[in-house]
């Protein structure tokens, strides 16, 4: 086994910061990629490209894939021989769901190789920086044998055997993540539409944004079943938030997303939650 050799399979943004990473480290690098053309620029750079996907994992032990997801792996894993899995550690940095990612492991693990489960948490401009980080989980032993080849993209986080898991921790991050970012465009919409630019609200809502503080003050609370209007009380919230449906709707701005956030704040009403804080949402929400 040569630690310094690495074959990529996948070559969107991810993979192409990946593989380019590994060559920046002097890495040998072998790419395979559904549209072959994609691969040029990194063979410019002295990757090699694999004829076939068998050939990509014949080369070597490690084997890197970034993918749309867990199908994609299948239909081209599929195209070689499974005896050609034998042996082979495929680091999956492709994000699917938790049931997924058990079902690959045990997949690979038929055909005599081993899967570790990654959640990659930055984008592509993040790669190769030992700042960011990826969530792995899996064998803990396969990913210490390879600890400096998954050091070359981004620091490590693992997580626990389970090759749910750091799908698992992904997925949770993209909820908080994507509904999180789009109550900032939208609000952005509102702005806009209110002669606000976005350079001008950029300090406000990087503060709004950083939720630490909410975060650290709830957790506790949230792991107690505590849900005590001492602090905030969902009827407050159900005004607020009627505060921001109007404010939208008087710019001009679509509402969907302040409807349906004030529909969760109502719903915890109508469930008797009035005095309660918001977060007594999380047992409405999981009944
Ligand atoms: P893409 O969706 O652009 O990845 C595309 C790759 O998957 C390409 O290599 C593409 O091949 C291949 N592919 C898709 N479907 C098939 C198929 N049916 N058969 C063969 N190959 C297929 O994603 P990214 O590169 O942006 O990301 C890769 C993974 O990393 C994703 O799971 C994503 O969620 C995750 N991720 C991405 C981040 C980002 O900011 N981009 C951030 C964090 C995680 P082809 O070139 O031929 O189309």
């Amino acid at each position: 086994v040569n630690p310094t050799s690495v074959t990529v399979i996948g070559l969107g943004p991810m993979g192409k910061a990946m593989a380019g990473a590994y060559l920046d480290n002097g890495y040998e690098v072998t790419v395979w990629n559904r549209t072959a053309e994609r691969a040029d620029p990194l063979v410019a750079r002295g990757a090699h490209r694999a004829e076939s996907v068998a050939a990509a994992l014949a080369v070597n032990e490690l084997v890197v894939l970034s993918l749309t997801d867990y199908a994609a792996m299948y239909a081209i894993l599929e195209q070689a021989p499974s005896a050609a899995l034998k042996g082979r550690t495929l680091v999956n940095l492709t994000s699917d769901t938790p049931d997924l990612a058990r079902r690959a492991a045990a997949w690979a693990a038929e055909r005599g190789a081993v899967h570790i489960t990654g959640g990659v948490q930055t984008p592509p401009p993040g790669i190769g920086n030992p700042e960011t980080s990826t969530y792995y989980s899996g064998p803990e032993e396969a990913v210490e044998a390879h600890r400096a080849a998954l050091e070359v993209l981004t620091g490590i986080d693992y997580l626990g055997e389970d090759p749910g898991l750091a799908a698992l921790f992904y997925q949770l991050l993209m909820d908080m993540f994507w509904t999180g970012m789009l109550s900032y465009v939208h609000a952005m919409a509102v702005a806009d539409a209110n002669g606000v630019s976005a350079a001008r609200l950029l300090p406000h809502a990087s503060k709004a944004m950083d939720f630490r503080y909410f975060l650290e003050f709830y957790a506790p609370r949230i792991d107690a079943g505590n849900h005590d209007g001492d602090v905030d009380r969902l009827a407050m919230g159900v005004a607020s938030m009627e505060h921001v449906l109007h404010t939208a709707e008087a710019s001009g701005v679509d509402t969907a997303l302040p409807t349906a956030v004030l529909a969760h704040f109502r719903r915890g009403a109508a469930a008797g939650h009035s005095e309660d804080s918001f977060t007594s949402l999380v047992k409405v929400l999981r009944p």
